[in-house]
């Protein structure tokens, strides 16, 4: 598996992007967005990320993410992310699209992350749209801008509308560049069109999940494991000097 992974990323020559899912953060420990165990095990997420959660109990919506925010802040990227981290330095992969909100990728050292869903790192103010990054969480809750306004985290919830820029770029490089597809079930839209896309547009597919999706019956290659596991042997030989 792993030669013929190198062999078709080779065969990419640097036309390649990645889509990333919950199942890469997964690996670092990251509690996936469904995640069963703790605390707010009574709320549901669609209960909780929502705009209308948001205007009704933005305190408890706030509580909510600061949690999540200390998860991110203390997990470490794993083998998978710092894989695609040398990639990029090495010219063999153009971006990162994610669907995640951590920041495992940009800590990883990779540069070009196009997040679909926004960023957990960072908040939005509802008066003044200034966007403002932080490494913890809000101290102040809920977290009040220099206007005056309350600011929300710069994340899309559900029912709203994923950010037009981010996309417009998403689907493009996905016309021009084979996807390596880690960690995601592909099946909630549009992320999920990516994939088709790229196949449709003459290029390659290739998956890294554990489970069977529904990319897998349109990938050149698909890996039946987690993207963690997969690419901690990858690492050492994505490093060599004169690779690929
Ligand atoms: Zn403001």
């Amino acid at each position: 598996m792993i030669s013929k992974f190198l062999e078709l990323v080779r065969r990419c020559s640097g036309n390649l992007v990645a889509l990333t899912g919950a199942g890469i953060s997964a690996d670092s420990g990251i509690p996936t967005f469904r995640g069963k165990d703790g605390l707010w095990n009574k709320y549901r997420p669609e209960e909780l990320a929502t705009p209308q959660a948001f205007a009704k109990n933005p305190r408890l919506v706030w509580e909510w993410y600061a949690w999540r925010m200390e998860k991110v802040f203390s997990a470490r990227p794993n083998p998978a992310h710092l894989a695609l981290a040398i990639m990029e330095r090495k010219g063999l992969l153009k971006a990162v699209i994610t669907q995640n909100v951590d920041n495992l990728h940009e800590r990883a050292g990779s540069r070009n992350v196009i997040h679909l869903h926004g960023r957990i790192d960072e908040m939005r103010c509802l008066g003044c749209d200034r966007i403002v990054r932080v490494a913890k969480p809000p101290k102040a809750i809920p977290p009040v801008c220099e206007c005056g306004e309350m600011m929300r985290p710069n994340v899309v919830w559900f029912g709203e509308a994923l950010p037009e820029r981010e996309l417009e770029l998403a689907m493009s490089l996905c016309e021009e560049n084979s996807v390596l597809v880690i960690g995601t079930s592909a099946v909630v839209y549009p992320a999920a069109y990516l994939p088709h896309h790229a196949k449709r547009n003459g290029n390659m597919v290739i998956e890294i999940n554990p489970d069977v999706t529904p990319v897998t019956d349109i990938a050149d290659l698909s890996v039946r494991e987690r993207a963690g596991k997969f690419f901690e042997p990858l690492l050492p030989i994505l490093e060599e000097e004169g690779f690929p």
